[in-house]
């Protein structure tokens, strides 16, 4: 059985804001819910073990819940150093025939096929490191100054996972002398005389430790993550047409001899905006949100609809790209409202008013909206992961 040790116990004092960065919100899941999805998507690793402080360990059940993870997933209460968080991870592991791997929470971006490459390198070499190359050059540095310049050539940075058959882990744990200076685990195999394979990453695999950090993530996420894919929505709506005016469409009140019938204001184009906009998230449609059998809303100004499902979106980590939008009625001509529907449009969805657009069509005096019995409207709208702040 191999066990993946996911270190999360870090304060991450170098990150800022209030909580520890494993928490912070990467295009639309937290740092930690992240890497552990690598983990769990991995055919090789049977269990995982997640070492965080103790009081955040609500927090990190709470995540685990939520996120709906195929395997086992333990939590276990983080030391005060990284080796002893990792040897507390170490602990709850019972079964010492596979092989452990040890990773730090901070690297999200680790592809399933490292990890896959550092679990048969465990196994072949009994210790194995995930490695990448130093592209700067680099200068010993002694008060200030430059002293030397080291050969890159045989240097190599140590990422993680590493990984290491379960009796080999325990006996570099048990000889070391002293844990306060051990950043990563292939020291303390190298400590007891032992070779560890150096096994070269395939993919981007940063560990996010500055906002800097976090914001090249995300970018590098917006282009191959799929939470991150932008989603299409489509909306439609109809209602009838009676005698009277105004008629409410995009948020704009038309003075003319017909009015839209519905319970609430009945504006079609927002209706079928809203229905997009919900549609692109899978979240259902306008009445499942708001019932017509709601008091609540009966006259109700349908900009609230619409904002509603703006403000759902916001906290889905969504944001709007683009809205395009079809109004099909007879009369009146729509041309002179048109713009006042895509400022009001565009206020509503946050979008620039350049990525709105509203265009009308007549029904060739056929059927229900050529006969001006009817009026309907269709709207296409993209959604994309927002940058977190
Ligand atoms: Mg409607």
């Amino acid at each position: 059985m191999n066990t993946a040790i996911i270190v999360a116990a870090g304060s991450g004092t170098r990150f800022g804001g209030d909580k520890p960065k494993q928490f912070v919100d990467l295009a639309g899941k937290p740092i930690l819910v992240r890497t552990i999805e690598k983990f769990d998507r991995c055919d090789s690793i049977d269990k995982i073990v997640v070492v965080a402080a103790e009081d955040l360990f609500d927090e990190v059940q709470g995540l685990i819940a939520s996120s709906g993870f195929a395997k086992r997933i333990e939590i276990v209460a983080g030391g005060k150093t990284r080796a002893e968080s990792t040897r507390n991870g170490l602990s709850a592991v019972k079964d010492d025939g596979g092989v452990i791997l040890v990773h730090d929470a901070a690297r999200p971006l680790v592809s399933v096929n490292d990890i896959e490459r550092v679990v048969e390198a465990a196994n072949e070499f009994g210790a194995a490191c995930l490695t990448a190359p130093v592209t700067d050059t680099i200068k010993r540095v002694s008060e200030g100054e430059i002293r030397e310049t080291v050969d890159r050539s045989s240097l190599m940075s140590a990422q993680t996972p590493q990984g290491f058959t379960a009796g080999l882990l325990r006996i570099a744990f048990a000889e070391a002398a002293d844990l306060a200076g051990v950043t990563d685990e292939s020291s303390l195999i190298e400590g007891l005389g032992e070779k560890v394979k150096a096994v070269p990453a395939t993919s981007f695999n940063p560990k996010i430790t500055t906002q800097e950090d976090l914001r090249i993530a995300e970018a590098f996420l917006g282009g191959a993550g799929p939470s991150a894919r932008p989603r299409i929505g489509f909306g439609t709506d109809l209602h009838r047409l009676e005698p009277g005016g105004p008629l409410i469409l995009g948020g704009v009140s038309i003075d003319c001899d017909l009015h839209a019938v519905g319970h609430s204001d009945a504006d079609v184009l927002l209706h079928a905006v809203a229905d997009a906009i919900l549609g692109a998230m899978a979240a259902g449609d306008i009445g499942s949100h708001f019932s017509d059998a709601d008091e609540e809303w009966r006259a109700a100004d349908s900009r609230i609809f619409l904002a509603k499902a703006v403000e759902l979106a916001r906290e889905k980590g969504f944001a709007a790209a683009s809205l395009d939008a079809v109004i099909d009625l007879e009369r009146p001509k729509l041309r002179p409202h048109i713009e006042e529907m895509r400022r009001t449009l565009a206020d509503l969805t946050g979008l620039d008013v350049g990525r709105v657009s509203v265009k009308a069509k007549t029904g060739e005096g056929l059927g229900e909206i050529g006969s001006s019995r009817a009026i309907s409207a269709s709207a296409v709208v993209i959604l994309f992961a927002a940058r977190a702040a």
